[in-house]
């Protein structure tokens, strides 16, 4: 749409400029605009006044004279090309010039800007009017071709799985913060209004609401932060109407149920419970306010700044309903948050030297049974014991605070865990369509970004080590295919330095000394600390240029979009996913019908070889996590992606505040301007002969089919006039720079 109007064909291509680069290195002269920095200021505009040796004089826009090393200075765009919608427009793609380019724009409300084939989207942390039923209908009409937005987006992913009848994906990455939750949303609007009609489009929409109530929680960094990813397959027909959707989740750490961060809260949903369950309700789960639970007061918040609880409840109920999610399996799915937190207020007194417990009497204790459906001397009895086999005998241990303590969170957690699992299940079944097309899906990814606070555990390394990958997979289409597909066709691929970060995944998923593997060796050990693991790491991983061992178990990774310091505290304990057997017999004997579900579950999952002392060992929770995240992968490589990078502008969630640095260290750790450059420079898009040939040679004679397809193409090209400087033959496949399929689809219409 956009590129269309820059690059029609016959129309000259965009000039590229030596001086993209870091190095100026054209002529120096009086009156030229210029990026200088000043000592360690930012990057100001000025007009250069003279040049003496290596020193140039800059008269700096407020006016003063600067006397600026040459090397120093970066040459600025003209100012006709201000705020250009895409960056592949700049005359010159130095740092300074996309950052006030995109600064231009944000400050005019104007969030979205073309990166080359890469929508970039900043956070207005405020409410902008740019997403509204008119601009949906514009977008299908084409009629706002100049502005990039979500909505263009998603209508060219639309309009290519119509033509090419090819599973399209929309991947959307950025840190944590930045927006992606929200833009992804925007995409499922308007494939929803685009592909709607049969209602279907309502329930898919609506599992977004349900599943930030299960899995969002308020983090430091964002109110409501994504604590799993989510990976969304909407099905069409072959008329391009929505028939049904497939949500695949990767596994979140839900150690955040029983523990997290001072100022965080646990998953929304527990106090949109507290606060807005119905009196009977409330009165059926012997509900109580949110502060009366101790997994919900430790972090020392409850409420989130401008959101009413009660009132999401109401909306998350009737978003359950839209999706036929009955009554009874709501309130059984209420009952089992009940009873997390009612298994939160269990608490234990020491009753002899050793340290072991018994469970106190208290109204936890006989609510979560109740709850659960099982006698309350059992539920104590498993959370104070455990059996061990010893040959052909049971003998009875009795537990210490701290391992009682670990086996209530959890059964809790397992709960928890369960419980997402299975909802996830139920809204699948709900949006399973049998009768979709083959080929015409539209997957939308969106997962937990980057992050980083003052400490930083397990879950903080799984999430990262997940946007690490994402961030190869976008690598990989941009540069590394790139390259292959360019020298396999006897081309010539001008370099392009982009930031690789294969050593970094080496560092975390290496068979049997990499970090997973070592974490699951040291979980197995059964003296093993914290400490065990910090050294292990240490002893293997130095090598590495991405890993620093720390004093006191910490150490630090290189991550591709920033160094963090993380902490090995409770990573075993968090690695480990045993679900101790006496807790699965509890809830097999629970009347209720969930917990017996989650028992038979939790039953399949595990291995009959790995029982240890009690616990029954499944696949470790770091391991799980990287299996998991290799099959969303695996799904989005058979897709043709589109990819949106949602950009944080300042760290304070404040509408109208642009930091630069903040800005520019995100630009740059997604090789965003090498992408840019390279479009420019490049060719981006190709087709095989044959595929150009059916699309385009339509007004050829039948019997081209006995030329060679390269003559083909040559005639093809030639037939429409293209510009030579606009496309390359390759041996097998023709390659065009960017916007250049655009024109030729435009010419095949008006034909
Ligand atoms: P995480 O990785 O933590 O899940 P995220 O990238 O998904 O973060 P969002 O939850 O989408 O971030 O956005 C954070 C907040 O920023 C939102 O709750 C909202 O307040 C604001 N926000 C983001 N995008 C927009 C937008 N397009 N318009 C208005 N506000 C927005
Ligand atoms: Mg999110």
């Amino acid at each position: 749409y956009e590129e269309r109007r820059s690059e029609g064909v016959g129309a000259p291509q965009p000039s590229t400029s030596p001086s993209d680069g870091k190095k100026f290195n054209c002529a120096l002269i009086k009156d030229l605009r210029v990026w200088c920095h000043h000592r360690d200021a930012k990057w100001e505009l000025g007009k250069i006044q003279s040049v003496s040796g290596d020193v140039t004089h800059v008269k700096s826009s407020n006016g003063k004279v600067l006397a600026v090393p040459t090397e120093n200075i970066l040459p600025a765009n003209p100012d006709v090309l201000d705020g250009v919608s895409d960056l592949i427009q700049l005359s010159y793609l130095n740092e300074p010039s996309v950052i006030q380019n995109l600064q231009y724009r944000y400050s005019r409300d104007m969030i979205y800007t073309k990166a080359g084939p890469i929508l970039v989207a900043l956070n207005p942390y405020k409410e902008v009017s740019l997403h509204g039923s008119d601009l949906i209908a514009a977008y299908r009409q084409k009629r706002l071709i100049d502005n990039p937005h979500v909505f263009a987006m998603a209508d060219t992913a639309y309009s290519e799985m119509m033509r090419d009848g090819k599973k399209q994906s929309i991947i959307v990455s950025g840190e944590s913060g930045s927006g992606k939750t929200e833009t992804a949303k925007f995409a499922m609007q308007y494939l929803a209004a685009v592909g709607g009609g049969s209602g279907i489009e309502e329930e898919v929409l609506q599992t977004n609401l349900i599943l930030e109530s299960f899995g969002n929680a308020k983090t430091l960094r964002n109110d409501n932060s994504s604590r799993f990813g989510k990976l969304i397959e909407i099905n069409f027909s072959k008329a391009g109407k929505i028939c049904g959707a497939e949500i695949q989740t990767c596994k979140h750490v839900v150690s955040r149920v029983v523990q997290r961060a001072i100022g965080e809260r646990s998953y929304h949903v527990f106090y949109q419970l507290c606060a807005g369950a119905p009196i009977h309700l409330k009165e059926k789960l012997n509900l109580k306010a949110a502060n009366e639970y101790e997994y919900l007061k430790q972090s020392n918040c409850l409420t989130i700044t401008d959101i009413d609880d009660a009132k999401r409840f109401h909306m998350l109920t009737e978003a359950l309903d839209i999706v036929k999610i009955c009554k009874e399996d709501q309130e059984n799915a209420f009952a089992m948050l009940a009873t997390v937190l009612w298994l939160g207020n269990i608490g234990f007194s020491v009753i002899d030297e050793e340290n072991h417990v018994e469970v106190d009497m208290s109204e936890g204790v006989t609510n979560a049974a109740k709850l659960m459906g099982c006698k309350v001397s059992d539920l104590m009895m498993t959370l104070s014991t455990r059996t061990l086999q010893t040959g052909s005998e049971n003998v009875i241990q009795k537990l210490t605070l701290s391992q009682a303590i670990d086996t209530r969170d959890a059964l809790a957690k397992s709960l928890y865990a369960s419980l997402f699992d299975w909802l996830v299940g139920q809204l699948n079944k709900s949006l399973e369509v049998g009768d979709y097309y083959a080929g015409k899906s539209i997957s939308i990814l969106d997962i937990y970004g980057f992050e980083y606070f003052h400490r930083n555990g397990f879950e903080q390394l799984c999430i990262n080590y997940a946007n690490e990958r994402l961030q190869q997979h976008i690598n990989q289409h941009f540069f590394k295919l790139g390259r292959e597909e360019y020298s396999q066709n006897g081309m010539d691929w001008t370099n392009v330095d982009f930031v690789d970060n294969m050593e970094c995944l080496e560092l975390f998923e290496k068979k049997q000394i990499g970090l997973l593997s070592l974490l699951d060796e040291v979980s197995a050990l059964p003296k093993a600390t914290d400490m065990t693991f910090a050294n292990k790491l240490k002893q293997n991983l130095s090598s590495n240029a991405c890993f620093k061992a720390e004093k006191g178990g910490a150490f630090r990774i290189c991550h591709f979009a920033g160094e963090v310091l993380y902490n090995t505290i409770g990573f075993l304990e968090k690695n480990k996913d045993s679900h101790h057997s006496d807790y699965i017999e509890l809830l097999s004997s629970c009347s209720c019908q969930l917990p017996q579900l989650f028992a038979s579950r939790m039953h399949n999952q595990v291995s009959p070889f790995l029982k240890l002392n009690g616990a029954t060992q499944q696949q470790s929770v770091g391991t799980n996590f990287k299996d998991q995240l290799f099959k969303l992968m695996e799904q989005l490589e058979r897709t043709s992606p589109h990819f949106i990078r949602c950009i944080k502008p300042n760290g304070q969630h404040l509408p109208g505040l642009y930091e630069h640095d903040l800005v520019l260290q995100q630009l740059r750790c997604c090789g965003i301007l090498e992408v840019v450059r390279m479009s420019k420079l490049g060719y981006p898009s190709w087709m095989t002969h044959q595929q150009f040939t059916e699309r385009y040679g339509f007004f050829l004679s039948r019997n081209v089919a006995s030329q060679d397809p390269l003559s083909v193409s040559v005639n093809i090209l030639e037939h429409f006039s293209v510009p030579p400087d606009t496309y390359q033959v390759g041996y097998t496949k023709i390659f065009f720079r960017s916007g250049q399929i655009a024109s030729l689809e435009e010419v095949r219409h008006r034909t």
